[in-house]
């Protein structure tokens, strides 16, 4: 029964447990790995947000599966080359990268241009760039509150929009959307970032509805807590705010919501993506996807 399973699901697995495994390791033991939902080889995905955190643990399990990546996002432009070379170098994946701001709508359509004009097409969008200010609502200054809705919400209108003619073209998409636990449930002092991911949920039931019959799914992951730049930054704000130490802040604020008090890890939601963006996933649309140990059935 197993093996049945395994010829038709998982063809080029080893065994399970190369299968499974493959997703904790670095990316030279990804390399070549085989993928229980079949291969991506070929395909063309744009991230947005990539050069950090969640985004770049996508674009990287998405290179070293042979998807031809474009990454997107803030900071020091030689660390951002050297970091697109070296990963091109070690999958063999072409990677490009443009600059997009999410805050600019003219600057997302050339960006989803731009990633058809080099690739020729576009399988996977993940709207993934995100912002966060943690400030009591009557002290919420509105230029974060609109930098937020921005970047957040409005920019996967803005991406999503220019990549859906591309996708049903091609009779075949993925979008992609990382709301967060905060797409389905609120936090004190994150009014505008609740809000956002809130908007991303609806956005992605919404989007998932129009694009059924035509090869295309959009799904959103609600991660819990991942430990990344966005998360430490916020320690020192949550504590500041809160009045309480840093280390009360990671234990007593964030993963006391989450039951299995430890930080999401980037293996876990690249499994999940993986699946998603797969053949695999066809029928899993218009969804959310809950990764956060369990935070939101409370
Ligand atoms: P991160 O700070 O590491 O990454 C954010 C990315 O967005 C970076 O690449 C940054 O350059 C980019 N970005 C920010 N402003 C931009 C702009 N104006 N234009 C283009 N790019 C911009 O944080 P992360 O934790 O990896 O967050 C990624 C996504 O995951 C966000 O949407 C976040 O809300 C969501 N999320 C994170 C967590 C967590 O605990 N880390 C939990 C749930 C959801």
């Amino acid at each position: 029964m197993f093996g049945w399973f395994r010829k038709h699901f998982m063809p080029e697995a080893a065994t399970p447990a190369a299968v499974f495994d493959e997703y904790g390791d670095d990316v030279e033991t990804k390399l070549g790995a085989a993928d229980p939902w079949g291969s991506l080889k070929g395909q063309v995905a744009l991230i947005t947000g990539s050069t950090s955190g969640i985004g770049w643990a996508m674009a990287e399990a998405l290179s070293c599966r042979g998807v031809k990546v474009v990454l997107n996002g803030l900071g020091d432009r030689a660390e951002i080359e050297a970091n697109r070379r070296a990963l091109e170098v070690r999958t063999g994946a072409p990677v490009r990268y443009h600059d997009a701001d999410m805050t600019d709508p003219d600057e997302i359509a050339a960006m989803i241009a731009f990633a058809r004009k080099e690739f020729g097409r576009l399988d996977i969008l993940i709207n993934n760039a995100g912002v966060q200010h943690v400030e009591a609502v009557e002290d919420f200054p509105p230029e974060q509150w609109d930098r937020i809705i921005a970047i957040n919400l409005t920019s996967v209108f803005h991406a999503t929009r220019a990549a859906v003619p591309i996708m049903k073209a091609q009779k075949r998409g993925r979008i992609v959307n990382i709301a967060s636990a905060h797409g389905l449930v609120a936090s004190p002092f994150k009014s505008a970032y609740v809000a956002a991911k809130h908007g991303v949920v609806g956005f992605t039931k919404t989007v998932g509805l129009e694009v059924a019959q035509h090869g295309i799914t959009c799904n959103a992951i609600c991660p819990g807590y991942v430990m990344t730049p966005i998360v430490k930054n916020q320690i020192a704000d949550q504590a500041r705010t809160r009045g309480i130490s840093e280390e009360e802040v990671v234990k007593t604020v964030m993963l006391a919501a989450q039951p299995t008090r430890q930080f999401v890890t980037f293996d876990q939601l690249t499994g999940l993506l993986l699946y998603l963006v797969s053949d695999a996933g066809a029928s899993a649309n218009a969804s959310s996807f809950s990764v956060d140990g369990g935070w939101t059935a409370q």
